[in-house]
């Protein structure tokens, strides 16, 4: 099955993991390892997540979303 659906970081609302209030949580929680860091900020791999939600829901800054 296609994976339409992308989950977006938006690097207006995270400055990247470093300076994360929740210490990275978005990695912590996606149990795909479908989230790498590039350039200090979390990229989603969408080869690799399954759109579950959880980096959404848990990142402090609501930096995310699908
Ligand atoms: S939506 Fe789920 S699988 Fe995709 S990057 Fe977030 S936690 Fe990982
Ligand atoms: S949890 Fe949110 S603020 Fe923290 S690194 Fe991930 S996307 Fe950025």
């Amino acid at each position: 099955m296609v994976n339409l659906m992308v989950v977006m970081v938006y690097s207006d609302k995270c400055d990247g993991i470093d300076t994360c209030p929740g210490e990275g949580v978005c990695l912590k929680v996606c149990d795909l390892d479908a989230i790498e860091i590039v350039d200090g900020c979390p990229f989603v791999l969408e080869e690799a997540c399954n759109n579950c939600g959880l980096c959404v829901m848990n990142c402090p800054n609501q930096a995310m979303s699908k």
